[in-house]
């Protein structure tokens, strides 16, 4: 469609496959790459092959970057060198590329530190940051040649692409919006069949977009406010990161704001019922998942709970260095 190929590439993790997108334009342009692995790399060979007129990855003229995580840049190195393509990706992504494994060092160091003051317990978290150190294996650095700014544009022969910023499953995420053929390129920013977990990631650039810069990152509602701005667009359809096409994406966007007000509500009720920190929420919920997956369930929880939070109907409590959420108004009556 609008020659526009999804190619699906596999890749280590749940989510399961990455979409890939394939422009036929001039340059002949790939929208991220799978993850760094010989297996990516040959289906996405077989994939390129199967396309078109039969494409190889020299043929590749540039290549652009969704967001920062690994499933959509790691093989970006190895597909630039050897197709010698033009790399493109938002201006605040790009640092995150070129200084991939100490920027995914300071990642850590901020899942760590939170994962300690929500109450997770010190052996799940340092079990964690070893299954991290591990998957990096499937990311890697490379040179970006052409930084994108936000509200800037992105010109082929045929099309022109408008890149706007839309931060919240990941401070980087970028979609590409075509307006004449009613297209987005979503990224991981709008996924039919799950909803895109916003992960609490460091702020980059200095801009988080948050007044407080000290605040932990508000990684939902800044996402919740970017799905604002995509309800918006006159999209006929959606392609995104992971899974089919989205074609009524306002209907779908209105799903997922219910669905983190009904989070949240139910969030509301076990904090009523009595204080707990993040952790003991997320056991509530999810029951050993809150373990084994700590930092996602973690993020889901304290997304929500910020929202209690600005709506004034929660406060946060520190106490020997772990923070517990407790109803406003709890502590006024033994004080
Ligand atoms: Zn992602």
């Amino acid at each position: 469609m609008h020659g526009i190929h999804r190619l699906a590439i596999p890749t280590p993790f749940a989510v399961g496959r990455v979409n890939c997108y394939l422009i036929e334009d001039d340059p002949l342009t790939l929208l991220d790459t799978g993850p760094n692995s010989g297996k990516s790399l040959d289906e996405l060979e077989q994939a390129l092959a199967a396309t078109g007129p039969g494409y190889r990855i020299e043929d590749i003229e540039r290549i652009v970057v969704s967001h920062q995580h690994i499933d959509h840049l790691g093989l970006l190195d190895i597909l630039a060198r050897r197709s010698g393509a033009e790399v493109c990706a938002l201006d605040l992504l790009a640092p995150l590329i070129e200084r991939f494994a100490t920027e995914a060092d300071s990642d850590d160091d901020l899942a760590v530190a939170l994962m300690l003051a929500h109450g997770i317990p010190p052996d799940v978290v340092s079990a964690l940051r070893s299954v991290s150190r591990a998957y990096r294996a499937w990311g890697a650095s490379a040179k970006v040649d052409r930084r994108l700014t936000d509200g800037g544009t992105l010109p082929f022969r045929d099309r022109t692409w408008e890149v706007q910023h839309r931060p919240g499953h990941s401070p980087t995420d970028t979609v590409f919006w075509d307006a004449e053929r009613s297209v987005l390129l979503g990224g991981d920013h709008l996924i039919g069949h799950i909803s895109s977990n916003p992960l609490i990631s460091r702020p980059v650039g200095g801009r988080s977009g948050d007044p407080d810069p000290e605040r932990r990152p508000r990684a939902l509602e800044t996402y919740i406010a970017s799905l604002g701005l995509t309800r918006e667009l006159p999209a006929d359809v959606v392609l995104p990161g992971h899974g089919e096409p989205v074609t009524e994406h306002a209907k779908l966007i209105d799903e997922r704001f219910a669905l983190h007000e009904r989070r949240a509500r139910k969030i509301g009720r076990l904090i009523a019922e009595t204080p707990r920190s993040a952790y003991e929420i997320a056991q509530a919920l999810w029951g050993n998942v809150a373990v084994t997956q700590a930092y996602l369930t973690l993020s889901e929880v304290l997304g929500h709970v910020d929202l209690l939070l600005t709506q004034g109907e929660v406060r946060e409590v520190e106490e020997d260095g772990v923070v517990r959420f407790e109803p406003m108004g709890a502590g006024a009556a033994a004080a």
